[in-house]
């Protein structure tokens, strides 16, 4: 095969142009490159920038301008779909922080927010604080969601005291009286909205964030409650939201259309009792699609952007039109489809596990076991017609061997010479079947025995922590060699010591392919990249076997207009994870002089105090 044809075959098997949304593609020399406004890099030229920075993998590799293309592709959908069906509301965006609240990240998104007016959503205390310290854009707006405390309340107060465009989103009537407390000796208030729970559901896996049972939003009862308080207090004109949120990684928009038609009716009804709705905020929930398939599976979505906001926009003019209402501005809170993009995970090689061994390892002994002699057998006889029954007849004879070994009939030496021959007799089967064309893929321990383990410097309960906890998929691909052919099948396995610590599902969802990564057979220099890790993965990271957080590295546009990388920063040395389980400075160094007290050794201690500085992972080329 030709090289460019290789290249092609590798960008299909990976499926890059299905979720990488032109972002990410690969170069003619084989390596993945990152792409925006008619300029590429390769990403080995950024690993290689990190590892001169002295920094090692994992990493995370952020590209700001990630954020900076999907916010433009989000308010630009919104905005011809405005054209389109002539709305006349406005639109405007929240970003919600609990998606990413890393500074940078929040840094750039408000720096390329600035032109839309585009705001942020806190759903916590911390949240809302780093919210207020953030510079916001002119007309921007901040919504607070989730459950408050009078804390929570009181900050939102002072974020309105100090003339910000604040609306506190009531979750419950409790909420409401201790905000009415606080105005009475602030004598300020922030505007309020109602989050509404609807009958409608979502769809996917988040769908329980919304329907009669769900965690959030006020029942009718507690509308007419709550509308009742605020009359009491003179305070119905403050209210001038409605919200609903139907979950994450919606897989269909009319789970969307259904909840804008009932969220509608409610508007009407309570508009005439009084209320002056300014805006309907109608969530987050654009799903990504992460396996590219553009399907209806947990990890695809079936829509657009484009498509999800003409159908929002249209479904709120035909509403508004049934139901009298002047338009009123569509608020979006989608987080997940904004920032997945921006960051990837690059682990590499550290080997490939279980790497079998071939005949040159078998020791001929003086009486070999009957198993043995048959598997020898079997091994020399196999051929196109028999090979089935054969590789059948091996799995027994292994298993024979494994009983004689436990119960102590055979000795060490010929349980590794039945391993040996068994393993060439698999080989011989594939070889045999990938000859004679059949697909041996349905065989699941054949296909299991094609796949072998990549151990990966990196963790994925800290990398990529949805991949372990709800089987979130994201596409993962070798970073080069790409212009040839990934002949091996591999399972991603990190280096925690925790069964759980492997990736089970890759970018194939419905194939056979599902289960196992096509992989080179490559040892030295092989980086991976974990792609569309920009959404709640950095948050929601654990420090499992206290692997902790990882080094990073920004690729942004230069001075020069020219894509580079910008700026890096380190991540958790030993110590800082310590610190974080309360081995706090003094408790280390008070437990360490103890220890090495008596040992008279200045040497030692300093070499072992040295350790408190090192990264948390594995490191190349041992200690420096
Ligand atoms: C989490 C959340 C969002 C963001 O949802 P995405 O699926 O990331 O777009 C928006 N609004 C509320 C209230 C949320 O809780």
């Amino acid at each position: 095969m030709q090289k460019a044809d290789v290249i092609a075959e590798n960008l299909r098997r990976f499926r890059v142009d299905n979720w990488s949304e032109g972002y990410f593609s690969i170069n003619e020399a084989g390596e993945v490159v990152v792409r925006c406004q008619g300029q590429s890099i390769p990403l080995t030229n950024v690993i290689e920038a990190a590892h001169n920075l002295g920094l090692s993998t994992p990493f995370i590799i952020r590209f700001p301008f990630l954020i900076g293309e999907q916010i433009k592709k989000f308010y630009r959908a919104f905005q011809h779909a405005k054209e389109e069906f002539n709305y006349k509301g406005e639109h405007k965006a929240v970003f919600p922080i609990k998606v990413n609240q890393n500074r940078h990240f929040i840094e750039r998104l408000l720096h390329y927010g600035k032109d839309f007016s585009y705001g942020l959503e806190a759903g916590s205390k911390a949240e809302l604080f780093a919210v207020l310290i953030s510079d916001i854009p002119e007309n921007a707006l901040i919504t607070c969601n989730g459950f408050k405390d009078r804390e929570f309340l009181d900050l939102a107060v002072i974020g309105k005291q100090l003339g910000k465009d604040i609306c506190v989103i009531i979750e419950s009537v409790e909420e409401l009286v201790g905000l009415i407390d606080i105005y009475r000796r602030a004598e300020t208030i922030p505007a309020i909205g109602f989050r509404i729970k609807l009958s409608s559901r979502g769809s996917g896996k988040w769908e329980k964030s919304s329907g009669e049972g769900a965690k959030f939003g006020l029942s009718s009862t507690e509308i007419l409650l709550a509308i009742d308080l605020l009359k009491e207090h003179d305070l119905l004109d403050r209210v001038n939201l409605l919200h609903f949120h139907i979950g994450s990684q919606i897989t269909n928009v009319r789970t969307m259309k259904r909840a804008i038609r009932e969220a509608g009716v409610i508007f009407a009804e309570v508009a005439k009792l009084g209320l002056n709705i300014k805006y309907l905020n109608i969530g987050g929930g654009i799903g990504v699609d992460y396996s590219g398939s553009k399907s209806s599976s947990l990890a695809s979505a079936e829509y657009s952007i484009e498509e999800f906001a003409n159908d929002v926009v249209f479904t709120m003019e035909d509403m508004c039109n049934k139901h009298g209402l002047e338009r009123p501005g569509i608020v979006t809170e989608s987080g997940r489809v904004i920032a997945a993009y921006h960051a990837i995970v690059v682990t590499d090689l550290v080997e490939i596990m279980g790497a079998e061994y071939d005949l040159s390892h078998y020791q001929q002994t003086q009486n070999e076991v009957k198993p043995l002699l048959e598997l020898k057998y079997a091994l020399e006889y196999m051929n196109e017609k028999n090979y089935i029954e054969y590789y059948h007849d091996a799995l027994e004879f292994k298993e024979d061997l494994r009983t004689m070994f436990t119960l102590g009939l055979c000795s060490l030496v010929d349980k590794s010479n039945g391993d040996i021959l068994f393993q060439e007799i698999v080989e011989k089967t594939i070889a045999i079947a990938l000859r004679k064309g059949e697909n041996f893929e349905k065989d699941p321990f054949l296909r299991k025995f094609l796949a072998e383990k990549y151990l990966c410097n990196f963790s994925v309960f800290n990398a990529i922590p949805d991949s372990w906890a709800i089987r979130q998929l994201f596409p993962i691909m070798p970073l080069k060699h790409l212009d040839r052919p990934c002949d091996n099948f591999g399972v991603i396995t990190d280096i925690t010591c925790d069964s759980d610590g492997v990736v089970n599902a890759y970018q194939f969802p419905d194939t056979a392919e599902n289960e196992y990564l096509p992989l080179h057979d490559e040892m030295a220099d092989y980086p991976i990249g974990i792609f569309l890790t920009g959404a709640y993965q950095e948050v929601l990271a654990n420090k499992h076997n206290l692997l902790g957080q990882m080094n990073e590295i920004s690729v942004d546009f230069n001075e020069e207009g020219k894509l580079d990388v910008v700026s890096s920063e380190q991540g958790d040395t030993v110590k800082d994870v310590l610190n974080g389980m309360r081995y706090d400075d003094a408790f280390i160094n008070n437990q360490s002089k103890r220890f090495f007290q008596s040992m008279d050794n200045p040497k030692l201690f300093r070499r072992f105090r040295s350790y408190l500085n090192s990264y948390t992972y594995m490191i190349k080329d041992g200690h420096d």
